[in-house]
């Protein structure tokens, strides 16, 4: 699942693995969870993250190998916002290659830069159940509270203006080339992620062969 940041990389792959049956791996999600320890890796990756920088390649490719390994990934996986530089997707390669498994494919949801700097902006989390919101198009029914389990909600340390520049930035240089590399594989889907949540899961879906 590649796309810019707010281009819904996130609801797209949770809601994508859960129909497949598969694990959502998001890199976002693994570090955000480890930045909630209190180890000296979680200061190394509040560092960097809350000023819209990449953890490093070593580092990140690491997590989810030791992820991948998982039992539950026997039956395929989503890796939601990994790989995001060339050579994450070129030590993925040859990890997968290695483990006689390939990418079937690259799920790019293409968003505007205008929407996904609002989007951003307006979206809100539910720290206990992993709920989320959007303050002006999906709002919660009573202000700043999950619809679903009643926690408060909060926006993302690293969903301010500042670092949302700077992750796009980002994202044109280190990410976007992997568009190119993924693309003379031919298996990149391109999918117009500004319409409907709703719409944008029927098309990748159609992208996939697969009724969802
Ligand atoms: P977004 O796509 O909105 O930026 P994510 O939750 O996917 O949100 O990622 C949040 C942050 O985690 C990124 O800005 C980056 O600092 C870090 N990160 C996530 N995935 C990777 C990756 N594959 N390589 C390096 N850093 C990553
Ligand atoms: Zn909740």
């Amino acid at each position: 699942m590649m796309g810019p940041p707010g281009s819904g990389k996130g609801t797209q792959g949770k809601i994508v693995a859960e129909a497949l049956k598969i694990p959502h791996i998001s890199t976002g999600d693994i570090f955000r969870q480890a930045m909630s320890e209190a180890t000296p890796q979680s200061e190394e990756l509040k560092a960097l993250i809350n000023k819209g920088q990449l953890v490093p390649d070593s580092l990140t490719n690491a997590m989810v190998f030791k992820r991948i390994e998982r039992s539950d990934c026997i039956g395929g996986y989503i890796l939601d916002g990994y790989p995001r530089t060339l050579s994450q997707a070129e030590v993925l390669d040859a990890y997968l290659a290695e483990k006689h498994q390939n990418l079937d494919y690259v799920v790019m949801l293409d968003v505007p830069e205008e929407t996904t700097v609002d989007r951003i902006l307006n979206r809100r989390f539910c720290k206990s159940c992993g709920g989320s919101f959007n303050i002006t198009t999906n709002p919660p029914k009573i202000e700043n509270i999950c619809d679903y389990c009643g926690e408060s909600l909060s926006a993302r340390d690293d969903d301010n203006e500042e670092t949302v520049l700077d992750r796009i930035k980002v994202y044109e240089k280190e990410t976007k080339p992997l568009i190119e590399f993924y693309e003379s594989k031919g298996i990149v889907c391109s999918i117009a992620g500004d319409n409907s949540v709703k719409e944008a899961t029927k098309e990748i879906g159609k992208c996939l062969g697969r009724d969802i």
